[in-house]
């Protein structure tokens, strides 16, 4: 089966809205396994809209539409599946009867326009949309010698949308009935394209359950989904997969769902009753404020200091070699630890300018402790939105690795 996916709206065509709809959308059905071909998104332009509208029902098995179900003359979408299907618009009762109760129950009498809401084109059938007053349309458009092309409409407002789709439409799909459960796995230390190698036929497309690759700010996520026919059958599958994961990458592993590599680092400390103390001249504060947002900041997060950048062009080139270096890192690190009382402390030094047709620059990371005080240079990515994630990242996880080992 071949899918595409309609929005339908002029704020999208505009420029004034983006459509996260059809994204959201095509996510959805590529986990039942269904393929999106095409995306369109329109003007509420009558002619606009039905060529594609024609395009879609000749060249895809199934469409799925947003936007255009209002009751204002400018919402045509219901107009052109009755025009597309060639039947007439009839009115559905029940859905008369609830968009009404609606209204009541916001103590409003309902416009009479609204009645156009619960018109259908004749042979569709209505999506029962609980949370608006826009019902969606499920839809058959007849194609000589194929089976049928079969139309999904719905609301343009995301929430309601995506109630419909999950409640109406995709149990109407092939696959759609399935049970989904997901679980990401986190992991620090090797780049995207290395934890695929080691994971091997693992991340293979098509494999259930499905292990897809994220990276986001240095942190490689898995992401693995499940299909089942009951949620017992979907963790017994997340749970062997999880486990073989867990065999292949170790302690590059820090954690599932919504941890985070510092709330990893927080946690071992608190744990154990350590403290560990920041001192930052490279990301502006970024490692203190990541380390202060952690649950466990309130026991194991003993301070920081940030040094502004201004110090280092103040001091010249000859200085500023002194500031950034394996020794000053250090140094910075013991001072620290040392004026908080904290039994860690990471530091971060100023990056250096760009250097040569690449622009690369570097710092150096260090992490100072009761029996340890280490250091190592740190190149420092072009894109510098996410430089100062990655330097504070790897901060941590020196002493993620060092706590690991003890
Ligand atoms: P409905 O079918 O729900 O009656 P409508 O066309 O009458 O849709 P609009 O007023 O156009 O509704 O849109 C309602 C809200 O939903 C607006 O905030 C709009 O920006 C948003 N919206 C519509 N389509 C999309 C889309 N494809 N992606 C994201 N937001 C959307
Ligand atoms: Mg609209």
């Amino acid at each position: 089966m071949n899918a595409e996916i309609i929005a339908i709206g002029s704020e999208l065509t505009s420029g004034a809205k983006l459509d996260t709809n059809s994204q959201w959308l095509s996510v959805e059905l590529s986990e039942i396994g269904i393929v999106v071909k095409y995306h369109s998104t329109m003007a509420d332009d009558r002619d606009a809209m039905l060529e594609v509208f024609r395009t879609a029902a000749n060249r895809s098995d199934l469409v799925l539409v947003t936007g255009g179900l209002g009751p204002t003359r400018d919402d045509l979408t219901r107009e052109l599946l009755a025009e597309l299907t060639d039947t007439e618009l009839v009115l559905d009762e029940a859905s008369l009867t609830f968009i009404r109760d609606m209204f009541e129950k916001r103590g409003r009498v309902m416009p009479e326009r609204n009645d156009i809401q619960a018109k259908f084109p004749a042979g569709s059938t209505p999506l029962h949309n609980p949370i608006g007053t826009a019902p969606g349309i499920w839809c058959e458009v007849a194609r000589e010698g194929r089976s049928p092309s079969c139309f999904a409409a719905m609301p343009g407002v995301p929430s309601e949308m995506k109630r419909m789709f999950a409640e109406q439409v995709r149990p109407r799909l092939p696959g759609g009935q399935q049970v989904i459960r997901r679980l990401d796995i986190h992991s620090f230390g090797q780049g995207e394209s290395a934890v695929e190698e080691m994971l091997g036929d693992l991340t293979d497309r098509g494999r259930n359950p499905e292990v897809g690759i994220t990276a986001s700010k240095a942190t490689i996520t898995l992401r693995i989904a499940a299909h089942a026919e009951s949620v017992e059958a979907c963790e017994a599958m997340l749970a062997e997969t999880r486990q073989q994961i867990y065999d292949t990458l170790g302690d590059l592993i820090f954690g599932e769902r919504s941890d985070t590599l510092e709330g990893a680092v927080l946690a071992h400390l608190a744990e154990r009753g350590e403290t560990v103390a920041v001192a930052d001249a490279g990301t502006l504060g970024l490692i203190c404020q990541l380390a202060a947002a952690t649950p466990h900041s309130a026991t194991s997060f003993a301070g920081g200091t940030v040094v502004g950048t201004g110090l280092k062009q103040q001091a010249g080139s000859a200085a500023q070699a002194d500031l950034i270096s394996e020794q000053a890192a250090r140094r910075m690190a013991t001072e620290c630890r040392e004026s908080f009382g904290s039994d860690y402390a990471l530091a971060i030094t100023p990056y250096s300018e760009p250097d040569g047709d690449d622009g690369l620059r570097s710092c150096y990371l260090a992490m100072a402790g009761p029996d340890i005080c280490t250091a190592h240079e740190h190149q420092i990515l072009n894109d510098m939105s996410i430089a100062g994630p990655r330097a504070a990242k790897t901060a941590f996880n020196m002493l993620r690795r060092h706590l690991l080992q003890k």
